[in-house]
């Protein structure tokens, strides 16, 4: 049925951030700041749908969150909520401009990237390619050389990166984040001067530069004025995780914030490893003048209320907090279960034993998930659902994509498209017999002086040692080809290789069908390389066929991949000291809250069951500090003694099943669990 009725079932607040402004020409600033589950999203997705209805040409609205996946799916909800208010459905692509902050500055530098003095065909590096390009430039210095301490080139790559996000001096960046990194400032300084020239040189850009170039053109006032022309409305969803640049380009492109809602918590900051700033989302109105309107939301539509409370115990611990506790009308009697096991494969087992038991009994395997810190700590959760044969969907990138196989296919794929890409050309050109990294070297140095790159390949030098094998190469780099029909050209090339190199050439192969298969959804390379580069797909447990679709899966993600979502019932796993807090974050006052906020965003992602997972002996991997061990864990600081009485908790091993009587032990307890550690 059409008509208002779609705003019907807001609640007051949220009507009023739906319906601020619209119709009144473009809207002032607009900033909803609430708590988890309040419906932050959903009433961001009724304002976009409202204004629709209103009249606004969705091409000119612009609509940025923190992942693919989020955009699309609230470009989805735009869809049906258009469709019941008007009776016809404003297609989802209609949209046009809903993505990240990357992603949508990945395509405005293309678009204009003659008039900003960029190549139009510019490479968009990964961390790993950029780690890669950082290490050639500490080469060719010589300080991995003479330094033999000298940061590795992860290291390297953080400190530059933070340093560029949070726009901040490499000395204050080094004394705050990498004190042990602070004696190599000169040489830093130089390094990454170096690694600039190269990325300059080589029509490269690396994931902060989607982000800083573009902040750097928005400085010219013309060009952001011609930018921010482009559209009537821009809003951005989980407003809190962004950083002093994404700041900085949405004032460029509205100055007078007229258009412009955004929507966060700051409960839910959990960014700032990457130098996102909660100051973003409390400085937001002061930043306008008049002051942009602030509208809070205080009821929590998602969770029960036992979970509400465990959550809310948790974050009401926290040093500052701008928003408030919240309520809900979802009464239940079950509380959060904390279930201590005595290792990660039981934990793994307890947590399958469950979900299956759940399944029996009609939760589908849809609505429910796992949550973890980081992608390893899934690591005996995957062994246990493939050797059970549940399908699963891991959020936050196919593994396939890191492999060697992958990465040569991608990096053809992007010398061809520009030869000057030194990282890529080292990989692929190896890869031909005979060539090594020197003959490698001499070949990317003529394709640089070459006017027609492309021409060039043909014009190069064969190398004394590759033969015919050179021949097929120039070929196969040459030969125009639509898209997607170029990446099966490069995969012909590639076969023999993949052959010769790897022993498990048929698995590999599967693997380079299925990537065929995911660029076959792509209109041209470009738009392919760059989301594969910056959001990667999601990885399924069935890798030999297409992402599974209809069927019933399980969803594994990190806690940072499962921002937003949410479930009918949630697993957390590992809720221990070292690994929320991880060891790394509890450094200073800043990142320990960090940590807290993360659990929090965990905890609240659950709408009528959570389970907490706690292994008694937990494997620590130390980043190469003091190696991989176990650690004899204990339950997170974050849930001291006093508010453990908002959780059900019990024991549970794989002989005994569940029982109650043995607490978990916590930071109180820890004569108990020292006496454990001999015991
Ligand atoms: P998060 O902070 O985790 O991103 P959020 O504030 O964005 O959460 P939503 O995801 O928009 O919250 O909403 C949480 C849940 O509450 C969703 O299932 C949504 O459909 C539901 N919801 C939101 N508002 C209402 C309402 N007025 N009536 C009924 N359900 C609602
Ligand atoms: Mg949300």
């Amino acid at each position: 049925m059409a008509g208002a009725g779609y705003l019907d079932k807001l609640n007051d607040n949220q009507r009023a951030a739906v319906e601020f402004g619209v119709g009144d020409g473009i809207s002032p600033p607009l900033l909803v700041i609430a708590g988890a589950g309040s419906g932050k999203t959903s009433t961001l997705a009724h304002r976009v749908a409202h204004l629709i209805v209103k009249g606004a040409d969705p091409r000119r609205i612009l609509l940025m969150t923190f992942s693919r996946r989020a955009a699309t799916e609230l470009a989805r909800r735009v869809e049906r909520i258009t469709a019941q208010a008007m009776g016809t459905a404003v297609a989802a692509q209609a949209l046009t401009w809903a993505g990240t902050f990357h992603g949508i500055g990945a395509r405005i530098l293309r678009e204009h990237a003659l008039s900003i003095g960029l190549h139009p065909e510019f490479s968009i590096h990964d961390r790993e390619d950029s780690a890669d390009l950082m290490n050639l430039c500490r080469h060719g210095l010589g300080f991995s050389k003479t330094e033999s301490r000298f940061p590795a080139k992860g290291t390297c790559l953080s400190i530059y990166s933070r340093a560029v996000n949070a726009e901040a001096p490499l000395a204050d960046v080094l004394r705050d984040h990498y004190p042990w990194c602070a004696q190599w400032e000169v040489e830093l300084k130089k390094l990454f001067g170096s690694y600039v020239s190269a990325k300059q040189e080589q029509n490269v850009l690396d994931y902060d530069d989607l982000l800083l170039a573009w902040a750097q053109v928005m400085a010219d006032a013309g060009f952001a004025a011609h930018i921010g022309a482009s559209w009537d409305h821009v809003l951005v969803d989980e407003y809190q995780d962004t950083n002093r640049l994404q700041a900085r380009i949405l004032k460029a492109l509205k100055p007078d914030g007229r258009g412009l809602t955004v929507v966060g918590d700051d409960a839910q900051s959990i960014y700032a490893f990457r130098a996102a700033t909660v100051r973003n989302i409390l400085d937001f109105p002061s930043n306008f003048a008049p002051p942009a309107n602030v509208i809070t939301l205080d009821r929590n539509y998602r969770s029960a209320r036992p979970i509400l409370d465990a959550a809310n115990a948790v974050i009401g611990l926290a040093r500052e907090r701008f928003t408030k506790n919240l309520w809900t009308e979802r009464a239940s009697d079950r509380k959060p279960r904390l279930v201590t096991v005595n290792t990660e494969a039981d934990q793994a087992r307890y947590v399958v034993d469950r979900i299956l038991e759940d399944r029996e009994t009609g939760t589908r395997l849809k609505d429910q998930a796992v949550l973890f810190r980081t992608s390893s700590h899934a690591a005996q959760l995957e062994a246990e659902l493939t050797r059970r044969n549940v399908p699963y969907v891991k959020f936050g990138g196919l593994k396939f994509l890191d492999s060697a196989h992958v990465k040569d296919l991608l990096s053809f794929l992007r010398l061809a498209r520009n030869s000057r890409d030194r990282v890529a050309g080292f990989r692929v050109l190896q890869l031909i017999p005979g060539v090594g990294p020197k003959a490698a070297g001499r070949i990317l140095d003529a394709l640089d002086l070459a006017s027609d790159p492309r021409a060039a390949f043909a014009d190069v030098a064969p190398p004394a040692r590759a033969g015919a094998d050179w021949a097929g190469f120039v070929e196969a780099m040459t030969t125009p080809a639509p898209w997607p029909a170029a990446l099966g050209l490069a995969r012909t090339w590639y076969d023999p290789h993949l052959e010769r190199i790897h022993e498990d050439a048929e698995a590999r192969r599967a693997d380079l069908l299925q990537l065929e298969q995911i660029a076959a959804g792509y209109q041209s390379a470009e738009a392919f390389l760059t989301d594969l580069t910056l959001d990667p797909p999601d990885a399924t447990s069935d890798l030999a066929g297409p992402p599974l679709k209809d069927e019933d899966y399980l969803i594994l993600s990190t806690i940072h991949s499962a921002k937003g979502q949410e479930w009918k019932s949630v697993y957390l796993l590992n809720a221990v000291d070292g690994c929320i807090p991880s060891d790394l974050g509890t450094g200073s006052t800043h990142e320990l809250e960090e940590e807290r906020r993360l659990l929090y965003v965990a905890m609240t992602r659950a709408k009528d069951q959570l389970t907490l997972g706690l292994p008694l002996r937990f494997y620590v991997q130390n980043q190469g500090r003091n190696g991989d061990r176990h650690v004899y864990a204990m339950r997170t600081r974050f849930i001291p003694k006093d508010i453990l009485d908002r959780f059900d908790a019990r024991h549970w091993s794989p002989t005994q099943g569940d029982s109650q009587a043995r607490p978990a032990p916590g930071s109180i307890d820890v004569a108990a669990s020292m006496r454990q550690m001999w015991g």
